[in-house]
């Protein structure tokens, strides 16, 4: 399956809930959803009719993975490893979705949303333990430091990160603004993860 390319802020009004995919522009008057939080499409108001249990599992399930940009196979893949680790398969799953590199950059402050911080790694722009990491999948390991490419660290949005990134980081990671270095000191719980999921549901579809 193809990455969606539409809008994202319909994905917002579709899911009924903000789900960060725009940068600044989410925390700013200019979220569409602000304003026009119905589902999308000319007879979006009358589509949102009650669902079915199937349907509440499904959209959540799908709410999760448009947040993380993640496509449906990867996804599934990740569900499975969580089923297979030790504790709670929701949680361990969740667990997995943050430890993955773009959401790690963008958790981190590198950048504005999870979309732009795939662009920077695909880019080349990031660093993991001194090497450079381009694929956005890798999960991150306790201990491990994401940096910059030292010919990026020049680059006028990143040097303002010299000052701090002015984002609130999560408990599971922290920030050397100097070294423009984040490093991931333990392993996200689920308190840490601040976004509106009800991943039983996913673990309820998936077991069907
Ligand atoms: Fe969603 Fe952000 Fe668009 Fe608002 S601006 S609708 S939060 S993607």
């Amino acid at each position: 399956m193809a990455r969606y390319t539409g809008s994202v802020c319909r994905l917002c009004r579709r899911e009924g809930q903000k789900l960060f995919l725009k940068g600044d522009k989410c925390y700013s008057q200019k979220c569409v959803f602000g304003h026009r939080p119905t589902p999308p499409g000319q007879h979006g108001q009358a589509r949102a009719r009650k669902l079915s249990e199937y349907g509440v599992q499904l959209r959540e399930k799908q709410k999760t993975r448009r947040a993380y940009g993640v496509l449906e196979s990867q996804f599934h893949k990740y569900y499975e490893m969580a089923s297979n680790l030790k504790g709670v398969t929701g949680e361990n799953l969740l667990q997995i979705l943050e430890r993955r590199l773009d959401n790690v950059v963008y958790r981190a402050g590198f950048a504005s949303s999870r979309a732009q911080a795939r662009q920077f790694v695909l880019h080349g722009h990031i660093y993991v333990d001194e090497q450079k990491v381009d694929i956005a999948s890798f999960l991150v390991r306790v201990g491990q430091t994401i940096t910059l490419r030292l010919k990026s660290r020049e680059i006028d949005r990143f040097k303002a990160l010299r000052e701090g990134t002015g984002r609130i980081l999560p408990k599971w990671i922290t920030f050397d603004a100097p070294n423009l270095t984040a490093k991931v000191t333990a392993l996200p719980l689920r308190e840490d993860i601040d976004l509106t999921i009800q991943e039983h549901l996913i673990v309820e579809l998936y077991s069907r």
